[in-house]
């Protein structure tokens, strides 16, 4: 299938999953033949997500399941970037982390004692916050009291939402928010999108070249991409309607109504 010649200028395309490649557990309408479409093209393809749920393994079953060709290294995940921000400290330490096993193993993976269901969470080093579909009170009572008795605080993302088919569901930049609310400190630092981590791990992988990044949101995909020095692609598939994407500022290099509209002739 042939490309719109807009997109077939650049020669890397990094590709948001929520609200781009799916919605919950069905893929978006033409997603399945627009990365085939780039991919008979030759153009290197990374999927890169703020997702903390699950692990790297995990979406490329899921990307199998839906009819995309996915292979682990082209994988770059919120959790991953954590893991080889964390690692970079060098200095251990123990840390309570609010979400996924996955996350949850990522973190340990860095070399940080994992403390969660210990009598020590609430005097943990390091708080990380991400989210999970179990969260609960408990976890924020102690998130709070170690940021208050000095931990530092990461969080994973600032994304207040994610689409899902019934609607928007509370993404880990919410429960970050109630964290932040309930120490009065903010975060020292957050990891995804649209933070520069994934995109320098993703283009660490692919090499150079023009890059486009596709997503769905105006304050990480957008945003994401412009701070990395890289075009994007704004699609409606998910978080932004059009009225938003025609008042953006910064604007998105380009706007379309979904990926496959964005790709294909
Ligand atoms: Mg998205």
């Amino acid at each position: 299938m042939p490309l719109r010649p807009a997109i077939a200028r650049y020669d890397h395309v990094l590709l948001d999953l929520d609200g781009c490649v799916w919605v919950g557990d069905d893929a978006v309408d033409g997603a399945v033949e627009a990365v085939a479409a780039l991919r008979e093209a030759g153009k290197g393809i990374a999927y890169i997500t703020n997702d903390v749920r699950h692990a790297p393994d995990q979406f490329v079953r899921k990307l199998w399941r839906l009819g995309f060709q996915a292979s682990l290294d082209e994988i770059v995940t919120c959790g991953a970037a954590v893991q080889f921000v964390l690692a970079e400290r060098r200095d251990g330490g123990a840390a309570f982390v609010i979400g996924s096993q996955a996350l949850v193993d990522h973190v340990a993976e860095a070399g940080l004692r994992v403390v969660n269901n210990t009598e020590f969470a609430t005097r943990a080093d390091i708080v990380v916050v991400g989210t999970h579909s179990d969260f609960d009170y408990r976890e924020l009572r102690i998130a709070t009291q170690a940021v208050l008795r000095g931990a530092e605080l990461i969080g994973t993302t600032r994304d207040r939402t994610f689409p899902m088919p019934d609607g928007p569901w509370p993404a880990s930049g919410a429960v970050l928010a109630a964290v932040e609310e309930a120490t009065g400190r903010r975060a020292e630092r957050t990891i995804g999108k649209p933070e520069p981590h994934m995109y320098e791990t993703a283009r660490n992988r692919l090499g150079t070249g023009r890059y486009l990044a596709v997503g769905d949101r105006l304050d990480t995909d957008v945003a994401g991409a412009r701070r990395a020095g890289i075009d994007s692609a704004l699609v409606l598939t998910g978080a932004t309607a059009q009225a938003e994407a025609a008042a953006a500022d910064p604007r998105p290099t380009h706007v379309a109504d979904s990926l496959a509209a964005l790709v294909l002739r």
